[in-house]
């Protein structure tokens, strides 16, 4: 790793609390590790229930002051957030690189979708409207879109400053504070950004990063009774125990959840496009992506060539450490490679050797290769179970309608993708698969301005493009009666 990489990273971290660095209540410091070494790369202070009060308390008072802000001024400070997060591009990606393990060219693009979020939000915070409403001509009534008040934000490890980013400039756009709990594995980017927020000119207490564990801070943020509204992006069955703790409160929570995608191969697709859609989808990130397409679903005409095509291409991919740029990086922890390398064996004893990868390598890190088992049945655990890794299954359908019921054969509904140049065929699947965003021609297509969220068990409510301040405002009707001529 060069020195410029490792400088990029401080020796210790503490909790970011009112504006600057605060020491947690307990000693309790955890390492992060840089998945590509499996060296530490820093420790971070973890905070406790007592640390969320404060974090808690402090948001309320900055709140107050916020949200009293002309929109303007909260639209220039985001604004100048956004060039801020630019100018510091190289660093912030090199820090999500060696805390997540993803390749440096993935960072970069992270970081400008992270400078994009304040950037887009700082567009919308002077335009948050409402409504007038007739009614007979004795009342004058009308609705005001306001701030919840204070936060929460619960973001996990895979894609770690975009996901902070999806959620928090929204909230403080709306005129929210806001307070994150970032994921154990990868807490240093909030950090980061939360204390380049402060020095671009956010009032301090706007923006408070508590590092901790999920069930100790993590659940008391999300359960906290001053606590006005909970974004929870990560597992379902996490999401699930949030949702519980925040209604508890009377507060909603908006869950971003897991996905198990289809991705779905006409005969009369463009080729190329198609394979390298199906390559993005499940590759980047190692495939860590919560809207991966792990399913392939090819027809039969073409099933045979595309997979032998597909392969050719994974034996392309070099595998290595992000920092060095490879196409696919190792994966972020110990624990989640164990996982994924029980999910190859369970697809080995389902349906036989993968046609390509299942094998670790043999040097330091948590790499897996790209791996791919063919011919997989809808009812298997690795067709319908979330793997989270690099790791595709291929099934075969025979005509439309089977496509799209085997698209829509899992718990999930998240996102979708599918390749034809038959207009009618791509948007009558659209039409017809449940998810929340559905992809014709190119995988990932969208963007920051495009609404994000899962139909199902993939989750509730929407990230992303104008919808997202939904989330972060609460609608006052105001009527008066101004009487009759
Ligand atoms: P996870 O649920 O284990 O952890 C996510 C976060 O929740 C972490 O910060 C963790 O510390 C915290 N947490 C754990 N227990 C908690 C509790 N009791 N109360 C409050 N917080 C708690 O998930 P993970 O393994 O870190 O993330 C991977 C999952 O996230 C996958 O299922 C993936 O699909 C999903 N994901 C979804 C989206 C989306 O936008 N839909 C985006 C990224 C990841």
């Amino acid at each position: 790793m060069s020195n410029q990489a490792v400088a990029t990273v401080s020796d210790t971290y503490d909790l970011w609390i009112d504006g600057d660095e605060r020491p947690a209540t307990t000693d309790e410091r955890l390492a992060v590790v840089d998945p590509a070494t499996e060296e530490t790369l820093t420790e971070v202070a973890m905070g406790t229930a007592d640390d969320v009060d404060d974090a808690v308390a402090i948001s309320r008072n900055a709140f107050e002051s916020w949200q009293r802000r002309p929109p303007e001024e909260r639209s220039r400070l985001l604004t100048d957030i956004g060039t801020a997060i630019r100018e510091e591009k190289d660093r912030l990606a090199c820090v999500e690189t060696l805390e997540n393990g993803k390749p440096l060219s993935e960072a970069r693009g992270q970081v400008e979708r992270v400078a994009r979020h304040f950037e887009y939000y700082a567009g919308i915070a002077d335009k948050i409207q409402g409504d007038s409403i007739p009614l007979s001509e004795e009342y004058v009534d009308y609705t005001v879109r306001e701030p919840l008040g204070v936060t929460a934000h619960i973001v996990p490890w895979n894609v770690p400053i975009y996901l902070f980013a999806r959620s928090v400039a929204p909230a403080l756009a709306a005129g929210n504070a806001a307070v994150v709990k970032p994921a154990e594995e990868t807490p240093i980017g909030a950090l980061e950004l939360a204390k380049l927020a402060t020095e671009t000119g956010l009032p301090d207490g706007l923006l408070n990063v508590v590092p901790g564990f999920g069930d100790d801070a993590g659940a008391a943020l999300t359960g906290h009774p001053d606590v006005d509204g909970v974004t929870f992006t990560g597992s379902g069955p996490t999401g699930k125990a949030v949702a519980k703790g925040a209604i508890e409160n009377v507060t909603e929570a908006h869950l971003e959840l897991g996905g198990k995608s289809p991705n779905v191969i006409f005969p009369d697709a463009d080729w190329e496009a198609a394979l390298d859609g199906t390559m993005t989808a499940i590759f980047t990130n190692a495939g860590q992506v919560c809207s991966a397409g792990s399913r392939l679903l090819v027809h039969e005409d073409v099933h045979k060539d595309f997979v032998d095509d597909l392969v050719e291409r994974v034996h392309e991919l070099d595998l290595g450490p992000g920092i060095e740029d490879a196409d696919v990086g190792p994966l972020v922890s110990r624990d989640h490679l164990k996982k994924v390398l029980d999910y190859v064996d369970v697809g080995r004893s389902e349906v036989g050797d993968p046609v390509t990868g299942g094998s670790t390598l043999d040097r330091d890190g948590y790499f897996v290769e790209p791996t791919i088992f063919d011919d997989v049945p809808m009812d298997t655990r690795i067709a319908q179970e979330e793997i989270f890794g690099p790791v595709l299954t291929v099934t075969p359908f025979a005509d439309e309608d089977e496509a799209i019921e085997l698209a829509n054969a899992t718990d999930y509904g998240l996102v979708a993708g599918v390749y034809t140049e038959n207009i009618g065929r791509a948007h009558r699947f659209a039409r017809e698969v449940d998810a929340g965003q559905i992809y014709i021609n190119e995988y990932f297509a969208g963007g920051n301005e495009t609404p994000f969220g899962g139909f199902e068990d993939s989750g509730i409510g929407r990230e992303n493009g104008v919808q997202a301040i939904d989330n972060y405002t609460q609608i006052k009707n105001i009527c008066a009666n101004i009487g009759r001529r």
